[in-house]
């Protein structure tokens, strides 16, 4: 019974009921349309098995937190999401995409090649299943330590983000523009929490999406530069991939403090704390640990799980509420966004 609620209220979403409970935006209806790239397998909740459709391990558990967050408001309502490859696409025109970190090509190439090297050292130790947790979080801030210091050491300039974002093959999921104009209009905030660097983020959505908007604010490594736009040092504590958990909210500047090309007062971390309903977006185990920060009191994960589904598809399935398989779209959550926040409530 609830699955087949569940089913109308997330993968179907075409009954009269529910249509009218959309935002009066032409994307809907492509929210639907099958992309016949989807995992075939037993558990999947979906009906139509050649849907982009979302693995849901409990039903119940899951629209009683619709219901509550429904219930509570947009107001209550915030957003946490991690980067790379949850907005961002795992794979771009059948490539991996790159990485906030990875698509940075220094003024001297050399640079380049010592970060790469230091990424073959330190990434088998981010993940190595010996290493206990305190020794691998020296391990991960030695590594964005070295890593930052090659940048400015190496030389990076503005001029030169913005050539390598040009350069680069990084690719938003299809929707992601659509879910923030969304959550704009309804003045909800989305924090995009990142072990990246803050400043190729930005100039991502710049290049990308050709507009950025009031409502979101990145948390992550920011640069500082001088007069002359060169690279001189690294603001406030390194977010690296271990302590995503615990200065969510602390260390959020506004989008555009530097530039400040975006209209308004930017959210206020007071405001975020107020807002105890989250949706978190993220495509690591790791990633739940983002809302750490926040004593919420509802939250909703929706987790990409972009590789390795085979082995990977039970442990996400037990830890997120909803899984998304296979580098698939982000019109599941637009659709979802729009059941939490329906036309006509508050
Ligand atoms: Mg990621």
């Amino acid at each position: 019974m609830s699955i087949n609620r569940l089913q109308s209220i997330l993968l179907l979403g075409t009954t009269t009921p529910h249509r009218r409970l959309l935002p009066p935006h032409s994307y809907i209806s492509r929210a639907w349309f099958c992309s016949g790239r989807s995992f075939r397998n037993p558990i999947h909740m979906e009906t139509d098995a050649s849907c982009d459709a979302a693995v849901v391990g409990d039903s119940d558990l899951l629209l009683k937190k619709i219901d509550a967050i429904r219930d509570a408001g947009p107001a209550k309502l915030q957003v946490i999401a991690d980067f790379d490859a949850t907005l961002t696409r795992y794979r771009v025109n059948g490539c991996r995409g790159q990485s906030s970190h990875g698509l940075l090509q220094q003024e001297n190439p050399e640079y380049d090649r010592k970060r790469q090297e230091l990424y073959e050292h330190y990434h088998p130790l981010e993940f190595s299943p010996t290493i206990p947790l305190e020794e691998k979080t020296k391990l991960m801030e030695e590594w964005w330590g070295r890593t930052h210091g090659l940048l400015v050491e190496g030389g990076v300039t503005y001029d030169g983000i913005k050539q390598s974002v040009a350069d680069s093959t990084i690719a938003f999921r299809e929707g992601v523009v659509e879910l923030f104009e969304f959550l704009e209009e309804r003045d909800i905030p989305v924090l995009i929490f990142s072990a990246g660097l803050a400043d190729i983020i930005e100039e991502v959505m710049r290049q990308k999406v050709h507009r950025l908007f009031k409502n979101v604010k990145i948390v992550s490594n920011r640069m500082e530069f001088d007069d002359n736009g060169r690279l001189l040092s690294f603001r406030g504590k390194t977010i690296h991939s271990l302590n995503k958990n615990e200065h969510a909210l602390d260390m959020a500047g506004p989008l555009h403090d530097r530039l400040g090309d975006v209209d308004g007062p930017p959210y206020e971390n007071a405001s975020v704390k107020t807002r105890l309903n989250v949706l978190l977006l993220g495509d690591h185990i790791g990633d739940l640990g983002m809302s750490d920060g926040l004593n919420y009191e509802n939250r909703i994960s929706v987790g990409f799980l972009n590789d390795n589904v085979e082995n990977s598809l039970d442990g996400y399935r037990k830890a997120f509420d909803m899984v998304y398989l296979n580098d698939a779209p982000m019109w599941g959550v637009v659709k979802l966004v729009s059941q939490l926040c329906p036309v006509g409530g508050d």
